[in-house]
């Protein structure tokens, strides 16, 4: 793999990346159950790159809040890895790539309840009924994650507080999402149904929503998945030990863009974790994690200008796992 030394310098190249990458038209899709989500301006377009050895590269709108959506399921899994009894979760949820859109009923139906791994929707609403357990809040629980993460302490105790520096919630995007959210919670009641959830249907949406409508930048998201490229220590310390960060690698490898995940690892070579906000998350183990943003969507509901970004990124820097 090559190392950072002698990959071309960084800024000069993000900003090469940003000038090829943001979308001149508007192309691609918004999606329709989150109105919110269409009305981002279509160019905009952020990157960052957080090393291990504590830099961080951005160019474009890399500090412009956005929805993190399905990145949220990288970090409850990990909080879920942390707690007191990770082993149980493995029983409820399997590893598998699935085949089908994130949002799909299909598989759940036919595979008796367990869905395919934690990053689709089934598998998000399994680990936050899991997180659930141990706080009744798993919302507010991953936003104070992030936020540590992020290395935004001074939000941490302000919390949501909109105008404030670091991550919140949303709480209006998650209400309008809410508003729409039959599909999940057709997949929630259908867990319930296979015994495979144990809260209300209706708790563990309503929390799943709320994860999804935090709002970061491409900056705090790549500082906050630090911990999975840098053997499970992140910007405070130790998240996670060494193999359950490889292990969060791969099912973001195998699992982290859907039915698109074999496109992706053909065209990227690296494990990522996108969201319908448009964002991207990438781990280029021992080195670094990147964030791409850029809010038009492709079919499987992955970030078209984003995920181009990133083949670009990693063809230029040799950054790949294989
Ligand atoms: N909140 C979205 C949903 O549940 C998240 C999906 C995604 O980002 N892929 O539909």
């Amino acid at each position: 793999m090559t190392t950072l030394l002698e990959a071309p310098p960084l800024g000069p190249l993000l900003d090469d990346i940003v000038r090829s990458h943001r979308p001149r038209q508007e192309s691609g899709t918004v999606p329709t159950n989150i109105p919110f989500l269409a009305k981002v301006p279509f160019d905009s377009f952020g990157i960052a790159v957080a090393t291990t050895g504590g830099e961080v590269f951005s160019s474009g709108d890399a500090h412009v809040p956005f929805s993190i959506q399905s990145i949220s399921k990288v970090f409850t899994l990990a909080m879920a890895l942390q707690g007191s009894s990770p082993g149980s979760l493995w029983s409820r949820v399997l590893r598998e790539p699935s085949g089908t859109s994130f949002n799909s009923l299909v598989q759940l139906e036919v595979e008796h309840g367990i869905p395919r791994n934690p990053f689709i929707n089934a598998g998000a609403l399994v680990v936050t009924d899991h997180l659930m357990e141990e706080t009744s809040d798993a919302a507010t629980q991953l936003l104070r994650f992030a936020t540590e993460q992020a290395g935004n302490r001074q939000a941490v105790s302000g919390m949501a507080g909109s105008g404030a520096a670091g991550p919140f919630i949303d709480e209006a995007a998650a209400a309008s999402e809410l508003a729409r959210s039959s599909r999940n919670l057709a997949l929630a009641h259908f867990l319930k149904d296979f015994g495979n959830l144990r809260r209300p249907a209706e708790a563990v949406v309503h929390n799943y929503v709320r994860q999804c409508s935090i709002m970061m930048t491409c900056v705090e998201l790549a500082r906050a998945g630090l911990f999975l490229a840098n053997n499970g220590q992140g910007t405070q310390g130790t998240v996670l030990s060494r193999s359950e960060a490889k292990r969060i690698g791969s099912i973001m490898l195998t699992c982290g863009m859907y039915d698109a995940a074999g496109e992706f690892a053909y065209r990227v070579g690296l494990p990522g974790k996108s969201g319908v906000g448009g964002g991207v998350l990438v781990i280029v183990p021992g080195q670094c994690a990147i964030c791409v943003w850029s809010p038009r969507l492709d079919a499987k509901g992955n970030s078209l200008a984003g995920t181009a970004a990133l083949a670009d990124l990693s063809d230029r820097t040799g950054w790949s796992v294989f």
